[in-house]
């Protein structure tokens, strides 16, 4: 049976967390949780959240939510510090094994090509952790993870980069899988090229909360927008995956048979 997770987007509402160059960590650690959450959900994990909304919530409420309820918990933070350090580091607890938050680090470390800093624990008394989401959660194997230093300009530059920003959570979610017990796919061509060899029909579903615009051509241009999706609304068959200028779109076609194009990134669409 595979093991259960919860991920936790660190910070929220009245915590920024960290800062650097005008972005808040709260809402970087937000926005990887999420996807994380929708990713291992897709791929059959059990999974939940600590916040899904920029809500503050102090340490006995993260607590309560995460206690003994699930067998992993991931939390997901970035540094700050003087603008001069950089790198990624993960932190187990005290009484873990340091294995899967080494598997974590060499993961990102490898995917990002960010420097590794270290993988550590931190005490404040012998066998009792320093921090309270190792300290108090009981017997659920917490890790927490510092993906970079976002007031640190190449760290940002590589998070405000929206791929690389997925990259990394990709290499976190594949250790997941592992740690877990269940089978990782790459977010879309696996499932592409499942669809190929079978008559497996692939759908598209905007996941965007607003107005999702789609073309009648490959192009991002404003001229060339043909309409637009809200959220939930998608086309039933997705044709194949091109590259359209620095982006992704699908090409997609309508139950009448008519094709159109749409962006292919995560963040906005999910195949179904
Ligand atoms: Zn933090």
């Amino acid at each position: 049976m595979s093991k259960s997770i919860i991920i936790d987007a660190g910070h929220g509402g009245k915590d920024p967390g960290a800062m650097g160059f005008g972005e808040k960590e709260k809402d970087w650690a937000l926005e990887i949780s999420r996807y994380q959450f929708r990713r291992l959900n897709a791929l059959g994990a059990k999974v939940a959240l600590t916040r899904k909304e920029d809500t503050t919530l102090t340490p006995t409420e993260r607590v309560a939510r995460i206690k003994n309820q699930y067998d992993i918990c991931l939390s997901n933070h970035w540094n700050a510090f003087d603008s001069s350090a950089r790198g990624i580091e993960t932190i187990h607890s005290v009484r873990a094994k340091p294995t899967f938050a080494k598997d974590l680090a060499d993961r990102l470390a490898q995917c990002t090509q960010l420097p590794l800093r270290r993988v550590f624990n931190r005490a404040i008394s012998p066998g009792e952790d320093y921090y309270f989401l190792h300290r108090l959660t009981g017997r659920t194997e917490t890790v927490i993870i510092e993906y970079g230093f976002i007031d640190h300009p190449m760290d940002h530059a590589y998070y405000k980069n929206q791929k690389q920003f997925y990259t990394a959570a990709e290499a976190v979610i594949e250790g997941v899988c592992r740690k877990i017990g269940i089978a990782y796919k790459n977010p879309d061509e696996e499932s592409l090229k499942e669809s190929k060899n079978s008559s497996v029909q692939l759908k598209l579903e905007s996941i965007y909360d607003g107005k999702l615009r789609f073309y009648n051509r490959p192009s991002w241009k404003d001229a060339d927008v043909f309409g637009y999706l809200k959220i939930g609304q998608g086309f039933p068959k997705i044709i194949e995956k091109l590259t359209v200028g620095k982006g992704e779109q699908f090409k997609v076609e309508n139950s009448k048979g008519e094709t159109f194009y749409i962006t292919a990134h995560p963040k906005y669409v999910k195949i179904t």
